[in-house]
């Protein structure tokens, strides 16, 4: 993907993305080329030895060897008429009322977000709502004071749609997989305003996946197909947006999917963005903040952590 001032490769099978001088994607946005002494300039060498190491380019003398590799059919589509819901919890939901909302719409990914320390009690019942759900995942984030690790570990295996589990107010930023790497539990150092209001974007945070890719390539990745429930069980757009658009349970979600106002930000690419379209993470990044558009343009009111002109990050905890 190309950038302003750089590019990015991204290997979508194994999760890794490689940046590269944009000098070099000129080159390799080819499909095929013809590798000669004086094809990559002697600065580069050594970038490029390091991409076919990791076989991101694939040397051959035989132009009939490509033959084998297909091209991916670039079409994002999803039957669910809601991919994703984030709930803000607190005591006002009904979760067996939500939950039979959810699976008429199609939704197969919870992420349940905890602003406060609730009991094991109170988080194992809220759990059990989905234990028979066609919700297929469940995550959950909370600050790393709340719950021990051998908590976590004890309660992902009493309850097997919990594969992902996001600790914010760590001391360090780390991924680890347990239950034979069918969990992750990312810790981040970031404060409790990650995930429960305000957009804290960086690199720990991208997403690289082939349904991820694709889905930006037409929509916007963060509002498209996504529900979002704030603390009193109200509709909104993402968490921390104003504007209410019904009450779960009682709002036909069917028609909410229909509605214009709801789904203003669906359409609103990365590449309609002014910032972003010129970014090379801009098919990785997933960003909760509310577009704007100003004269005819759209933009942010908030700026990002990262610029892709500088290629820098602004400093975090
Ligand atoms: S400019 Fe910031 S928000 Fe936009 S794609 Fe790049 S990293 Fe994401």
């Amino acid at each position: 993907m190309n950038g302003i001032s750089r590019s990015a490769i991204y290997d979508l099978q194994n999760e890794i993305l490689y940046t590269i001088p944009n000098e070099l994607f000129l080159l390799i946005s080819r499909k095929y080329f013809r590798l000669q002494s004086n094809t990559i300039s002697t600065k580069y060498v050594n970038l490029f030895k390091n991409l076919i190491h990791n076989d991101i380019f694939i040397i051959s003398e035989s132009k009939g060897y490509f033959k084998q590799f297909q091209d991916l059919d670039l079409v994002w589509d999803s039957p669910a008429i809601f991919t994703n819901c984030v709930i803000s919890h607190s005591n006002a939901i009904d979760y067996k009322i939500l939950n039979n909302e959810l699976e008429s719409v199609g939704c197969k990914d919870i992420q349940i977000q905890f602003d406060q320390l609730i009991h094991f009690t109170e988080l194992e019942t809220v759990l059990s709502k989905f234990e028979r759900s066609s919700i297929k995942n469940i995550e959950l984030i909370f600050s790393r004071k709340f719950y021990s690790l051998n908590y976590l570990h004890r309660l992902t295996k009493t309850f097997p749609r919990v594969q992902h589990i996001i600790m914010y107010n760590s001391k360090t930023n780390e991924y680890r997989k347990i239950r034979n790497g069918d969990v992750l539990i990312t810790s981040l150092k970031t404060d409790i305003d990650y995930g429960l209001s305000k957009s804290k974007l960086s690199p720990n945070l991208f997403v690289l996946n082939l349904k991820l890719y694709l889905e930006t390539l037409y929509w916007n990745n963060y509002y498209n197909k996504k529900l979002f429930i704030n603390a009193n069980g109200h509709i909104i757009r993402t968490i921390g947006d104003r504007k209410i658009f019904g009450k779960i349970g009682e709002t036909n979600l069917i028609k909410l999917s229909k509605s214009r106002a709801y789904t203003k930000f669906w359409k609103i690419k990365k590449s309609n963005i002014l910032e972003c379209r010129n970014c090379e993470f801009r098919f990785a990044c997933v960003d909760d903040r509310l577009p704007l558009k100003k004269k005819q343009v759209w933009t942010f009111s908030k700026a990002c952590n990262y610029s892709p002109k500088s290629i820098e990050w602004k400093k975090q905890n």
